[in-house]
């Protein structure tokens, strides 16, 4: 008999994650976790069979866009795959949206959507992109108090009746920049006699989901003044009721790196009509909302991501046998698996922590403090755990030797994803300069000093102490240094703001780790996130580097 290799396959996804289930062991109260935990099998069942075996076989279809029909008309059509148009049904019937404004169990039902999404995202090829820019449409739209488009949109962008479901554009970055977009070109002309309604000319360059209903987009309203301010935010729908593209002509697809399922677009916009979301100026403070949201679901699907190329490269280690041995007896195969669990798992917490805070906010439920850490660990949170995504991903594919180069294994397609993480949301760069933003002002480090003293400070068993001074130190280092950089001029500031943000990143990410490791051995005798927190605290976790002043 030849010698036949068992492929890896990822199982029941909820059932399978000690990470998922001992955190919501630990934050929902016994009655919620009962009432929530049908959905998550369910969809942990569908991520790790049907909808894993339909996203294998499914592996090389990708969006097309047909330009013209047979007679010469412009169409500009675009066709999903059959991957996506299931996902976008099952997204819809399992609440992957709906579930965070339903609320049935207040602002813990962001941390039900947010596990939601974590299950769905890896069997479904970036799917969570329209599903984030949805959510967040939401929210925006929501927030904005604008109750004609709120009546208009949201009951279809919560809905969990497929038929009646709409998905979001969130349309932002331009030839000009996608980080400076106050440079955006867009110029929206009101109609005579409506001082909501415009009409939108100009080019957007990075349309996501280009196949949504609606979308949110920044534009220029004729007179304003240059930059961010002068832009406002606007409500448009890409379609009329016969089906055509609302003055809206499709220039191409982009041909990616990864995230090849989504149907990132270049668009004209020559006139398309769209209403005014809020007030005809500050649009980039107005579309905030929708960011914090879409920046949430990064989060969620880097560490989701890095969840499942750890569940497969677990299972294949005991399936894969080397000089003698399968690989799950190997201790140094066991000892890199186990730095890539330690990543993946100190990244849940930040995430998932963030989720706990947007919940709150959501429900106004939130306190000042609280606020302001929000403020400042949705983009910490964003940048860190978008650059753990595409390490650990990278070496993934090494665990599995050849095969994790080779494509259709389906593990290629992990790494070229996760790589889009840290760009899309705002780059590791603009996120690191915005936490510093969100220092100013407020007292968000004191917050964060806090929350991190209530991680570690009741640390009783003696082999996480020394976890917990790896959190003091980085935390003292991290604010010396910025004190010692504003000293210093805002060059030395800027220079430096990456590896602050990263380093402060990691610190609240042990301190949370460590929190949950503690829980797990009193309550669980688990001691497998206590030698996760061990291992992390072992990894760079201060990243800071004293000499900017050279
Ligand atoms: C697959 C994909 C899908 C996308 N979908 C959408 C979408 O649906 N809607 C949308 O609006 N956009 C979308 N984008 C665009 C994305 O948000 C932008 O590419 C991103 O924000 C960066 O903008 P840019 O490409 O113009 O790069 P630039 O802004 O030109 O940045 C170039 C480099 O300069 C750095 N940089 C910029 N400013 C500074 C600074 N002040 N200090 C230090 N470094 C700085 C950045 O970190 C980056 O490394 C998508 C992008 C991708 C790859």
């Amino acid at each position: 008999m030849q010698f036949q290799q068992a492929p890896p396959a990822p199982g029941n996804q909820y059932e399978d994650d000690r990470v998922l289930r001992a955190y919501l062991s630990r934050v929902l109260p016994k009655d919620v976790l009962r009432d929530v935990e049908e959905s998550l099998t369910e969809l942990g069942r569908l991520s790790g069979a049907e909808l894993y075996e339909f996203q294998l076989a499914d592996r090389l279809n990708e969006p097309t866009l047909t330009q013209w029909d047979a007679w010469g008309n412009r169409i500009d059509k675009v066709e999903l795959t059959p991957l996506w148009r299931l996902a976008e049904r099952i997204a819809a019937e399992h609440g992957v949206v709906a579930t965070a404004y339903e609320q049935r169990h207040g602002s813990l039902s962001r941390v039900h959507q947010c596990a939601l999404a974590y299950l769905f995202t890896p069997s479904t090829d970036i799917y969570s992109c329209p599903l984030a820019m949805t959510d967040g449409a939401a929210r925006t739209l929501l927030d904005s108090g604008n109750q004609k488009l709120i009546d208009r949109a949201v009951p279809h962008l919560i809905t969990r009746n497929p038929n009646e479901f709409w998905t979001a554009g969130q349309w932002m970055t331009e030839l000009t920049g996608g980080s400076d977009v106050g440079l955006s070109e867009t110029v929206a002309k009101q109609d005579p006699g409506d001082s909501t309604s415009f009409r939108l000319y100009g080019r957007k360059w990075f349309t996501s989901a280009v196949s949504s209903q609606i979308a949110l987009t920044l534009a220029r309203p004729e007179g304003n003044p240059p930059g961010g301010r002068g832009l406002a935010l606007f409500y448009l729908e890409t379609r009329d009721e016969h089906g055509r593209l609302n003055n809206i002509e499709i220039n191409r697809l982009k041909d990616k790196l990864g995230t090849r399922k989504v149907p990132t677009a270049e668009l004209n916009l020559n006139g398309t009509p769209a209403e005014l979301v809020k007030e005809s100026t500050d649009g980039v403070r107005n579309i905030a909302p929708l960011l914090n949201i879409t920046r949430l679901w990064n989060g969620i699907s880097a560490v989701a991501l890095m969840r499942r190329g750890l569940a497969l490269a677990e299972d294949y280690a005991q399936k894969r046998t080397a000089f003698g041995a399968p690989l799950s007896e190997k201790p140094l195969h066991l000892d890199t698996l186990a730095g890539l669990q330690a990543e993946a798992e100190a990244a849940f917490h930040l995430a998932f922590y963030v989720a706990e805070l947007t919940g709150r906010s959501e429900t106004g439920e939130i306190s000042d403090e609280d606020a302001q850490l929000l403020r400042l660990l949705t983009p910490v949170m964003k940048l860190t755990t978008g650059k753990q995504a595409v390490s650990v991903a990278s070496e993934v594919l090494e665990s599995f030797g050849g095969a994790g180069y080779v494509e259709d294994t389906g593990l290629p397609v992990l790494l070229r994803d996760a790589q889009v993480m840290p760009i899309w949301e705002g780059t590791t760069n603009v996120l690191a300069l915005d936490t510093l933003r969100a220092l100013r002002g407020g007292d968000s480090l004191k917050q964060l000093q806090l929350l991190i003293t209530s991680c570690v400070e009741n640390v009783s068993a003696p082999n996480l102490a020394d976890a917990a001074r790896v959190v003091r130190s980085s935390f003292d280092h991290a604010t010396t240094w910025l004190a010692e950089a504003e000293r210093a001029g805002q060059h030395a500031v800027e220079a430096g703001a990456r590896r602050f943000s990263l380093t402060l990143g990691r610190t609240v990410e042990l301190a949370l780790l460590i929190r949950q490791a503690q829980w797990s051995k009193e309550k669980e005798s688990d001691d497998r996130s206590t030698a996760s927190a061990r291992r992390f605290a072992h990894s760079a976790i201060d990243l800071i580097w004293t000499g900017f002043q050279d």
